[in-house]
């Protein structure tokens, strides 16, 4: 596939995974993937695994990615996590706004942006998700909520910020449905999101930011998807936690 832009594959564990189930899943991926120079290949573990993963994933070609991160720097945040933190377990990418986290946690555009600050601050780069609900996307509003996601949730980033951040465009209805967007819906949902980025910063800034696709992509979709001219890789859920579908996802999408 010729774009200018790499394609970014990553793995979202969730709340999934002992750490030995953990190692035996990346040093699965590692044996996979180890040809693949394509793509940026990205393993989410939950907090917990990241130490162990960090020391296998050491000599590879796959990144580590943090489900989540706080805004905070240090202090007395109970149960909190801070980006340098996650920077000395060689952490790269922070997942963040995800949409279970939007739901569960009621985590608002504003946290988010403060997140990606701070995950900016320590020179790691987040993945920011955005996506409508299904009532949303039957009642006309898509566009709308993705404009307001993506303004509120990277609001105080610097263009050279906005470039080293990744948007994680997930319509919620296909989030673990085994519905899949169709590759026209994805399509426009992401050109829309670059051409918000394009009005909020300028299009040199917009071409470079990377828009994953998420939401149910398997192995047999993950090719049509990826071919999509704005689409530029994909955050995987729950075929993630197995390393054939994820290595088939990684191989289809080339
Ligand atoms: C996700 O939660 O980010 C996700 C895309 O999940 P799934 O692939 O299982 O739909």
């Amino acid at each position: 596939m010729n774009k200018d832009r790499k394609l970014i594959i990553a793995g979202n564990w969730k709340m999934n995974k002992t750490v030995a189930e953990a190692l035996d899943l990346v040093a699965g991926l590692k044996r996979e993937l180890a040809a693949i120079k394509e793509v940026d290949l990205v393993v989410a573990p939950p907090f917990t695994a990241l130490s162990e993963v960090s020391k296998v994933i050491l000599d590879s070609n796959i990144r580590l990615g943090a489900q989540n991160v706080s805004e905070q720097n240090v202090g007395a945040y109970t149960g909190e996590i801070a980006a340098a933190m996650l920077k000395e377990f060689s952490v790269r990418y922070v997942i963040l706004g995800h949409s279970e986290r939007r739901q569960y946690q009621q985590e608002s555009n504003e946290l988010v942006a403060r997140k990606a600050i701070a995950v900016h601050a320590v020179a790691l780069k987040p993945i920011i998700c955005v996506g409508e609900v299904l009532a949303e996307r039957e009642s006309g509003r898509t566009e709308k909520v993705l404009e307001t996601q993506v303004r509120g949730s990277v609001a105080g980033l610097t263009a050279d910020q906005m470039e080293e951040t990744v948007i994680a465009y997930e319509p919620v209805w296909a989030i673990g449905t085994g519905k899949t967007a169709t590759t026209e819906q994805a399509q426009a949902a992401h050109a829309f999101i670059r051409r918000t980025l394009a009005s909020l910063y300028d299009e040199t800034v917009a071409k470079r930011v990377r828009i994953q696709y998420g939401g149910s992509v398997k192995p047999g979709n993950a090719r049509e998807l990826m071919s999509q001219p704005d689409v530029d890789g994909a955050l995987v859920g729950g075929a993630a936690l197995e390393v054939r579908s994820f290595s088939d996802i990684v191989k289809n999408s080339i």
